[in-house]
């Protein structure tokens, strides 16, 4: 956290601000109308909060200097990606932002969750979007009280902030009632579909607590433990194919039967794979050497 004070701005400086401001109430107003009568327009609130975050951010990144957006220095033109101006602010000598690397994966997911809105791939699971948008807004608001002096009630009418705080203050009732559930389980997973460590089996299938974004189970064939697929890796990769016509033969499967395994069992049975390949090696080298051998009598 820094409160530091802030230069007069240049006009690119406030640009990007009265952009990012823009961009972050259609954001606001995108998350209460989703929240009202439209669960299809969280993508679009999320879609307009990283681009204002991204604005800000670079307002932030020119303010130390207006050179530093430009994605090479001495070449005005393309502007810096917003993991690129988050990486520059956190160097030292340009700003010396404190970013934990749990901040740093928020912002990788936020870039995600933007491209997947941006080619329509994003999921519909709208209890996981609206849990991204809070955790996106949530940053944001930090990041502009501590390095902008920006307050949320600048990003749109007190009443719009208020609202959407309301919102929030259902989202943390719901995960934690999620946590209170959580207890009755001794194993839980991380959810793909919101990022939250809530996903547990609950009748033969994988349910999140929290978004309710559900999956198979599988048992791994190895530790004969339950996984959500997902944590599922088919051995066959490890094996050695052949190739020929375009199609693949089995050439070598180093003696392993297991076909469905979890990741600690797949990493250990790629160390054996490795083992027994090197162990063939030894094998043939021998057999062909003591063959010379056995040649000169
Ligand atoms: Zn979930
Ligand atoms: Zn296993």
């Amino acid at each position: 956290m820094s409160l530091k004070p802030r230069k007069n701005p240049s006009t690119l400086v406030a640009n990007l601000t009265s952009s990012a401001k823009f961009f972050a109430e259609e954001a606001i107003d995108n998350a209460l109308s989703a929240k009202e009568k439209a669960e299809a327009r969280w993508p679009l609130a999320i879609f307009h909060l990283v681009i204002s975050l991204e604005h800000f951010s670079k307002a932030l990144l020119a303010e130390q200097n207006a050179v530093f957006i430009h994605e090479v220095i001495d070449k005005p033109g393309k502007t810096t990606s917003l993991q690129k101006t988050f990486q520059r602010l956190t160097n030292r000598d340009i700003y010396g932002l404190n970013l934990s690397p749990k901040d740093m994966k928020r912002i990788e997911t936020a870039v995600a969750y933007r491209n997947d809105v941006a080619h329509g791939t994003i999921g519909q699971n709208s209890k996981a979007l609206e849990a991204k948008f809070f955790e996106i807004f949530a940053f944001l608001r930090d990041f502009l009280r501590y390095h902008l002096q920006i307050g949320a009630d600048e990003l749109a009418s007190r009443d719009k902030i208020d609202d959407l705080l309301a919102v929030q203050k259902q989202i943390s009732e719901i995960e934690k009632r999620a946590k209170e559930s959580l207890e009755q389980h001794d194993v839980c997973w991380n959810c793909v579909e919101c990022g939250k460590d809530f996903l547990v089996e609950l009748d033969g299938k994988c349910i999140c607590l929290f978004c309710h974004n559900d999956c198979n189970v599988i048992e791994c064939d190895r530790c004969c433990q339950n996984f959500p697929e997902y944590e599922i890796y088919q051995t066959d990769e490890i094996f050695e194919w052949e190739f020929s016509e375009g199609r693949a033969t089995l050439a070598n499967d180093f003696g392993i039967t297991e076909k469905f395994v979890c990741q600690i069992c797949y990493s250990n049975i790629q160390k054996e794979a490795a083992e027994r390949a090197y162990q063939d090696e030894l094998d043939e080298t021998w057999f062909y050497t003591s063959g010379i051998l056995d040649a000169r009598g």
